[in-house]
């Protein structure tokens, strides 16, 4: 049975490097007909920060993507919030005690910076409390029983660090990496429990969930692979290498010129965001953006995050969440980094735009439009035939405003640029023959308008860039927006004639 986590702590907003994360073990759960879990590692106590979990939640909800278990729907494994299993860690704890696996240490803090001060006086290859330091400082190593028994019977603060022994070769078997072989003498004796909270570090709590839960695959960002050796030795203290998951570490999400990891200070630089929902820090009141309030759509989101260091081999960059499911394959992951790039994004989202029906995009741009003053009220079908004709200019809903503002309301300045260039001695005349012209005319659509327009232009033998570009002017007050038979059909006879007779009087 393939049963994954996504096993995020709630130390603030979750990145999207996390978001991919989740959805690569979510592709890799569903295709193979498992399990999807999401575990809270909250065990640091001073790193929690209220409301991630409840962020975390509401990403993959806005994403639309379903948890089989975790902490906001139960299921068989749980509790799912760490915090919640103290009681579970303890008896591993005990178990490596008393195999000799790991030792109480009774180190200050500040005996521990004073040891890391010396060992750099002393140029030591190593800072690290390791075998090669901690026959010097204050452990159940270097003490007697009778002492340790003194000490933990008097209630002294201690923690229980995993006992490594130098030069073994650990191997990790990464489906991404491959085989990584690590020197334990690389290796500090980490800490495994802290008697000050009660609770396990996250990598005890982390291996012994991953067994408690039955997880077959750990797939998790590569930050993770320094700590891989110390889960496998973990695994293998204690005796647990019948259920060791297969382990994977993705690449990391670079920033857009490939130097260094993706973070919340480049997306604040380059404006565009690194969480999926807007996040307000709760001690410093500080707000970040998020996709969904820059008028991403999460399906381009998804399709984005998942293209971000995996392909199918082929040249095809949109899929659906179904064909992710059935495509997606750890095999096709890369070792490489994968760079954010903030254009190809939104080109992302101009393809979703472009696949959403008209009715959709219509009742997501009706506030936008509202939000703007003095809009005349346009009927459903006027708004639904607006929107068609700009959307292949938009890549997000909210600019639909910038592309068609004109359809609604008349422009009062006009482009200075287009004027000098194209607005000739000529072009009032040209432009009031034309606007007595449309005067007369009953049929407005876009069909006859087209046809008007050129016979005009063709019996009066004038150029058809200069009438155009001026009517154009008239109509829009710049060089943009689609076609002006289109333009004049919608905001009809009345307003088309006033705007040119305004502009002739203006300019
Ligand atoms: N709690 C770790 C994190 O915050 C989880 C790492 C893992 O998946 O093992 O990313």
């Amino acid at each position: 049975m393939i049963r994954v986590r996504f096993a995020p702590s709630p130390t603030g907003p979750l990145h999207i490097g996390g978001v991919r994360t989740a959805l690569y073990n979510y592709f890799f759960a569903k295709q193979n007909g498992g399990d999807f879990v999401l575990r809270i590692e909250d065990t640091d106590s001073s790193r929690f920060v209220p409301g991630s979990e409840e962020y975390i939640i509401e990403s993959f909800k806005w994403l639309g993507i379903k948890f089989d278990e975790g902490p906001h729907v139960g299921g068989n494994y749980g509790p799912y919030r760490q915090s919640e299993r103290r009681e579970i860690y303890r008896k591993y704890v005990d178990e490596l005690l008393a195999k000799g696996l790991a030792y109480y240490a009774f180190d200050t803090p500040e005996e521990l910076d004073a040891m890391r001060a010396r060992l750099e006086a002393e140029k030591a290859p190593s800072l690290q409390y390791d075998s090669s330091t901690r026959l010097a400082m204050r452990n159940s190593l270097t003490m007697s029983r009778d002492e340790v028994k003194f000490r933990l019977d008097g209630g002294e603060q201690y923690v229980v660090r995993i006992k490594i022994e130098p030069n073994q070769t650990v191997v990790v078997n990464d489906l991404i990496r491959g085989e990584v072989a690590v020197n334990s003498s690389l290796l500090d004796d980490k800490v495994l429990w802290k008697s000050v909270d009660g609770l396990p570090t996250y990598h005890l709590a982390n291996i012994v969930d991953d067994r408690k839960m039955k997880i077959s695959h750990v797939i998790r960002g590569e930050e993770w692979l320094p700590s891989a050796p110390l889960h496998v030795l973990l695994y293998h203290y204690l005796g647990w290498e019948d259920t060791m998951p297969k382990f994977a570490h993705l690449p990391l999400l670079l920033k857009p010129d490939g130097n260094g990891k993706l973070s919340k200070r480049d997306g604040d630089r380059l404006g565009f965001p690194v969480f999926p929902l807007e996040w307000t820090d709760p001690k410093t009141l500080e707000t970040s953006c998020g996709f969904r309030e820059m008028g991403y759509f999460s399906e381009a989101v998804i399709n984005i995050l998942a293209l971000l260091g995996w392909n199918d081999g082929t040249e095809q960059e949109i899929f659906s969440i179904n064909e992710l499911i059935e495509k997606f394959s750890l095999d096709r992951v890369s070792k490489h980094g994968a760079k954010f790039d903030v254009q190809k994004s939104a080109w992302f989202n101009h393809q979703y735009l472009l696949k959403s029906s008209t009715e959709m995009l219509t009742d997501l741009f009706t506030p936008f439009m509202h939000a703007n003053a003095a809009v005349p009220i346009f009927e459903r079908k006027t708004l639904e035939k607006i929107i068609d004709l700009v959307k292949e200019r938009v890549n997000f809903v909210h600019e639909i405003w910038g592309q068609s503002h004109f359809f609604f309301i008349a422009p009062t300045i006009y482009d200075e640029t287009v004027v000098k260039k194209r607005w000739t001695p000529e072009t009032p005349d040209i432009l009031t023959k034309f606007a007595d012209l449309l005067e007369k005319e009953s049929d407005f659509s876009s069909e006859n308008l087209e046809k008007i327009t050129t016979d005009f232009i063709k019996t009066n033998n004038y150029n058809m860039g200069q009438v155009m570009n001026c009517l154009r002017l008239c109509l829009v007050g710049a060089a943009m927006g689609p076609h002006l038979n289109d333009i004049m059909a919608i905001i009809g006879k009345n307003e088309t004639v006033q705007r040119i007779r305004t502009a002739v009087s203006t300019i």
